[in-house]
């Protein structure tokens, strides 16, 4: 806290990782003494730079866009970029911190690493966010590459955006190479990478109630956020056998007892991207369905519950309600979703619980991919990308049983600690071979 004034997302972060890694690393004599945490938490460079761009009445509009490269011991640094009001150097060093972890998990050779800015696309025309987007390039450009730094979509990110940025990106440099993921398929992009978060997420799930027997069929899901990973999310607890209830926004929640269907999804993702319209909409298109404002979804009872919106949006009363209604597993699709109180109650309870870094690390690990087949100059096929998934969210899952056992408890797995250590230890030994650095 002290190094960090002003920080709290980022501290909750590194809280979390240090509490689970803490005895492994007293353990290991040559991370703690390399200290191999307090390097991997102090970001390899944050880099910050103004972005001003003219609105459609002429206004001249200034924001702050940043990147923070934290790590690059396994690979490029990698990660998002977020276009939302409360994006701050805290929010994204901890989302850049948490990337770290989350690539390693993944296997695949990518750094952690997050950018973004305080611009809100909320009620912009086209071409104000092409105009915001082509000036943050502007800056950003000097600082990524193919081989240094490949961001993504996040929240506020998506398609339109990425594809902004990318023409901005190869317009500078006059190169086409692969200097940023989720672009479009006409122009390097991977088929599957839109759904690979959300998928990824129920497949995380899918690993998980397996270890207790069960699967989705008949299950009842309870979904927050509606954008590209609530929506894909939804679509494969549909496809898995489930019945979602709830979805929702940064206004409030819709709940349909007869079920979202993907009927319904479709009629979400489209309002939601191509219409930029609100969740609540919802009840005028599907009668039976009501919307509350203002509120999260955790107190609708269910089987399993994604968080798919932002970070800290299901608090320890949250968790404490969802256990109390029967919950029995939780999948985050988003990142850090829970506060540290809620992770708490999730872990006494002794439900199956994953974190954002296991859980959602599907989207990334398909971004790997994308990468890898702009190296090659080629696209692969569906099948073979949607087999590459379901196995990198089963190593995941593996490498959380390896690692997250509770000592006199058979049969139950810490997946918090299980992903931290896993994650950390990757990171830790590319760290102690490289020397002090
Ligand atoms: P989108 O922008 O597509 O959707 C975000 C959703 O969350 C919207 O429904 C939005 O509502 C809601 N939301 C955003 N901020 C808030 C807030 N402060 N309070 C309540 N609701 C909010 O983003 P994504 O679906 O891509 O991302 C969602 C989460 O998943 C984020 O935590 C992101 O970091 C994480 N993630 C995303 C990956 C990806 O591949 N896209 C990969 C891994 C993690 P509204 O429309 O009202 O803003």
């Amino acid at each position: 806290k002290k190094r960090n004034p002003g920080q709290p997302e980022f501290v909750q972060a590194v809280q979390e990782v240090a509490e689970d890694i803490y005895d492994f690393i007293e353990d290991k004599e040559h991370y703690h003494s390399e200290q191999i945490l307090r390097r991997i938490a102090e970001p390899d460079r944050i880099i910050s730079f103004r972005v001003c761009w003219e609105d459609d009445n002429g206004n001249v509009r200034v924001q702050r866009g940043y990147r923070v490269q934290n790590n690059n011991a396994i690979g490029p640094y990698k990660g998002g970029i977020r276009f939302h009001p409360s994006v701050t150097e805290s929010v994204l060093k901890f989302l850049a911190f948490e990337q770290t972890f989350k690539n390693a998990l993944t296997g695949l050779p990518m750094g952690g690493g997050k950018g973004g800015a305080n611009f809100n696309p909320k009620g912009k025309s086209d071409r104000e966010v092409m105009r915001f987007c082509q000036s943050f390039m502007t800056e950003l450009y000097r600082h990524v590459g193919a081989d240094v730094d490949v961001p993504a979509g996040d929240i506020g990110v998506g398609g339109r955006e990425i594809g902004y940025m990318f023409g901005q990106y190869k317009r500078i440099t006059n190169q086409f190479t692969g200097v940023l993921t989720g672009k479009g398929l006409e122009y390097g992009g991977s088929l599957i990478r839109p759904e690979a978060t959300g998928y990824g997420a129920v497949y995380f799930l899918l690993n998980m109630l397996k270890t207790r027997g069960e699967d989705l069929v008949g299950k009842t899901a309870v979904i927050s956020g509606s954008g590209n990973v609530a929506t894909h999310a939804a679509e494969k607890i549909v496809q898995s056998g489930g019945k979602v209830l709830t979805l929702s926004d940064s206004q409030g929640f819709i709940h349909d007892p007869d079920g979202i269907t993907q009927e319904k999804i479709d009629w979400v993702k489209a309002h939601k991207t191509k219409r930029r319209g609100r969740i609540q909409d919802y009840v005028s298109e599907y009668k039976g369905a009501t919307f509350t404002a203002g509120k999260t979804p955790w107190g609708v009872p269910c089987d399993v519950a994604l968080p798919c919106a932002t970070q800290n949006e299901l608090l320890g009363d949250d968790a404490r309600l969802l256990v109390k209604n029967g919950c029995k597993a939780v999948s985050e699709g988003a990142n850090m979703p829970t506060d540290l109180e809620g992770v708490h109650v999730f872990k006494d309870a002794r439900i199956l619980y994953a974190p954002g870094k296991a859980a959602n690390a599907g989207g990334v690990a398909v971004s790997g991919l994308e990468m890898s087949q702009n190296s090659e100059r080629r696209s692969w096929k569906e099948a073979e990308l949607q087999q590459l998934l379901l196995d990198i969210m089963e190593g995941i899952h593996t490498s959380c049983l390896t690692y997250g056992g509770v000592a006199g408890e058979p049969g139950y797995t810490d997946y918090v600690r299980g992903a931290n250590i896993a994650g950390f230890k990757k990171v830790a030994d590319a760290m102690l071979a490289y020397g002090v650095v």
